[in-house]
């Protein structure tokens, strides 16, 4: 699920300025055989935890739900949410791959393709801002070409000359002149740790550096964060450029104001080396410079380019329905996420998406093994660009592969994999709920479902507007979706695979299995009831 959305600007001096733009911003194992299934997950390792067996199924179930299982659900996400999928990034390496393993998938289960000129793939195209690879930083001799920096514009920078310590780059810490010298601050994990408030602080000190540094005569600010990068860490990658991680747009420019100067953040091993060679120490939290103190020399070149060639991709496939194929309901879950942090830790998104990936990918195998078609056509619709905007959904609402009049429905499956932490397992969030205008007969038919599977809805309507099944509910589709809300780990580095709640999951995708099945099912399309009383 998108995140709320922070503006970085050069003018920003108080929270006050910092925009917040949008709130946006993440039965009966042994009844049936077991059919023969594609093998293009790598294997659940051998060492985890035995989950039991699925759950039995309600009575009145229909059989396609036997083959969602909590064991196929963990494969999957133990996928996406490996380390090597470097979260999955949008546009980048790693995002194609995941979008590949998704496809082979629809391939190997025999869906018909639904993106551009018969595949499996719909590209849209992406404007990014990138750092160039032969962008490097040498400090005292440490040469390092794994960084962030947070841009003041595009084009090629240098700088050059003795280092100028700054401390932590507070204003009484920053020599009076720092013309002709490369300043160095020291951050560490502010007061506030991680989340929102974490985030904006972030921001908030990084673009005052800058403002500070430049007043001071400086062309731009190394910035060294020592220990855990907590929010310097995470802010960047929504707003800094790596070398594997360009800021994207999808038309009108950079996600960010420029900064008046350019600042270079390390983390990690790279902050370690440069500490060292530096002679800087950390005593009590604060940087204690050694001996070494006005000898080291630093050297910094960046080049930032601008282009318009960039893309990402959507993954679309199709079953096709029987008596009423005309029509189709589209279950939609993106597989991107936003990439590894500044210090080379992965964001895995294992709640954040590979649990409704792996949903999306388990229903698609109960549809399309599961025996009887239903009525209607099921699209399976996994997006990516979520994370930066909901983009490829916007794509897909504006550039349909399906006659948009003849989609009745929208199914977003996004973070499914997160029980609260203090109850039984069974809620989950809904959105439309009971309470909202576009509460529809869909959500209604998923309320009374909800319990045979022991699961009980609470709003998420707070969430209406940062998942994909935003951009159909604005063409006027009736939409739900269901969602965990926001946890401790929620765009954090420990969105890990080995945190979700299998059964729980199961729970929860067989719902939505249920809830697709009936819908392609019923002579009439959802119907839009607006707000109820009752679910
Ligand atoms: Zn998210």
């Amino acid at each position: 699920m998108r995140v709320f959305r922070l503006e970085l600007s050069s003018a920003a001096s108080c929270v006050a300025t910092l925009l917040l733009a949008t709130i946006c911003r993440s039965q009966d194992p042994a009844a049936g055989p077991t059919p023969a299934t594609p093998t293009p997950t790598t294997a659940a390792k051998a060492d985890l935890p035995d989950l039991g067996e699925p759950a039995a199924l309600p009575q009145d179930a229909p059989e396609q739900l036997r083959l969602v299982t909590r064991q196929r659900l963990r494969e999957h996400a133990y996928w996406l949410a490996d380390d090597a999928r470097r979260g999955r990034y949008t546009g980048s390496s790693a995002q194609r791959e995941a979008a590949d393993f998704v496809a082979k998938q629809f391939k190997a289960l025999g869906l018909a393709p639904l993106g551009d000129k018969k595949t499996f793939f719909q590209t849209y195209p992406l404007e990014s801002i990138t750092l160039h690879a032969s962008s490097s930083i040498l400090l005292a001799g440490f040469d390092c070409k794994d960084f962030a920096v947070l841009p003041a514009g595009d084009g090629k920078f240098s700088a050059q000359g003795k280092v100028a310590y700054c401390g932590k780059g507070r204003a009484d810490e920053l020599p009076s002149a720092l013309e002709g010298r490369v300043p160095v601050v020291v951050f560490e994990k502010q007061a506030r740790g991680n989340g929102p408030g974490g985030d904006l602080q972030a921001i908030q000190r990084y673009g005052d550096l800058a403002k500070r540094l430049a007043k001071s005569g400086a062309t731009c600010g190394v910035i060294l964060l020592a220990g855990d990068p907590g929010p310097f860490g995470n802010t960047l990658n929504y707003y800094g450029l790596m070398p594997d991680h360009p800021q994207l747009s999808t038309g009108g420019g950079a996600r960010a104001q420029p900064l008046p100067i350019p600042l270079c953040v390390l983390g990690g091993e790279p902050a370690q080396k440069a500490l060292a060679a530096l002679g800087i120490e950390m005593k009590d939290g604060e940087p204690i410079v050694s001996a070494t103190d006005g000898k080291a020399t630093a050297k910094v070149s960046l080049r930032v380019d601008r282009s318009q060639k960039g893309s990402a991709t959507n993954v679309c496939a199709v079953l096709h329905g029987t008596s009423r194929k005309q029509e189709a309901i589209v279950y939609s879950a993106h597989h991107d996420h936003i990439g590894r942090r500044v210090d080379g830790d992965a964001f895995n998104g294992a709640d954040d998406n590979a649990s409704g990936t792996a949903g999306l990918l388990a229903l698609a195998e109960a549809f399309a093994k599961g025996g009887k078609r239903p009525e209607r056509s099921l699209i399976f619709l996994s997006v990516s660009g979520e994370e930066l905007g909901l983009w490829g959904s916007k794509h897909y609402a504006d550039n349909p592969t399906w006659p948009l009049d003849r989609i009745v429905a929208n199914i977003n499956i996004d973070m499914i994999g997160r029980a609260e932490k203090d109850g039984d397992g069974s809620k989950i969030q809904i959105t439309p709920s009971k309470d909202h205008a576009k509460y529809s007969s869909l959500g209604r038919l998923a309320a009374q479902l909800a319990p045979k599977l022991s699961i009980s809805f609470t709003s998420g309507d707070a969430y209406y507007e940062r998942s994909d099944h935003y951009n159909f509910a604005v063409k006027g589709v009736p939409v739900v979706f269901l969602c965990d809300g926001e946890h401790p780990d929620y765009h954090q580095v420990t969105d890990h695979a080995d945190a979700l709640d299998y059964p729980r999951m199961e729970a929860v995708a067989r719902l939505l299995c249920w809830t697709g099945w009936s819908v392609a099912n019923e002579k009439d399309r959802p119907q839009e009831l607006g707000k109820q009383p009752d679910w």
